[in-house]
């Protein structure tokens, strides 16, 4: 057996959902790994505690699905349009120079999207994972991050709805 490859029945738990750590009850604000930033169409957004990269997040999918191609494509189609919305709102946020969208999945094989906004001249310029560093903030810094991204997505969800709106004028 290959050594980077979980027992095989802790895995077959994982892909069915039985012992999904990604599924049941989400509705803490703060969990072991991260803080609850916001409930989106598709799923719910957390802010990751370890901000080894300044405003790294996690969009995990509503409902146990192990592959984005498994999910009905409406729900497929308003996962990855959060996604990048909540991209949009990290670069403009935290003036990132790169964003890097990673759907992985082969620890939980639970759709979920790390979101991580990459800054020109950090250390590592190809791909990031959490060996990287462990960067913890205050309880202050938190509250204050996740304020920050909310208000953020809030402001391109106005934006965006004065575009449309301007859009569907000039079709008239
Ligand atoms: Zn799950």
């Amino acid at each position: 057996m290959s050594k980077i490859w979980m027992p095989l029945a802790k895995w077959r738990g994982l892909i069915d959902g039985d012992t999904c750590p990604m599924c049941g009850d989400q509705s803490a604000d703060e969990n072991e790994y991260s803080y609850k930033i916001a409930m989106l169409e598709s799923g719910r957004l957390q802010l990751q505690k370890n901000q080894f990269i300044k405003g790294y997040c996690i969009l995990i999918a509503e409902g146990h699905y192990s592959e984005l191609h498994s999910m009905p494509t409406d729900h497929q189609a308003a996962f990855l349009r959060d996604m990048v919305r909540v991209g949009a709102a990290l670069t403009t946020l935290f003036g990132a120079d790169k964003m890097n969208y990673e759907i992985l999945g082969n620890g939980i094989p639970h759709v979920h999207a790390h979101i991580k906004p990459r800054y020109y001249g950090e250390g590592t310029p190809r791909r990031i994972g959490d060996s990287a560093g462990v960067h913890h903030l205050t309880a202050e810094e938190y509250q204050q991050r996740v304020a920050d991204i909310r208000s953020a997505l809030q402001q391109l969800e106005n934006t965006q709805h004065e575009r449309s709106t301007e859009k569907r004028y000039l079709i008239k």
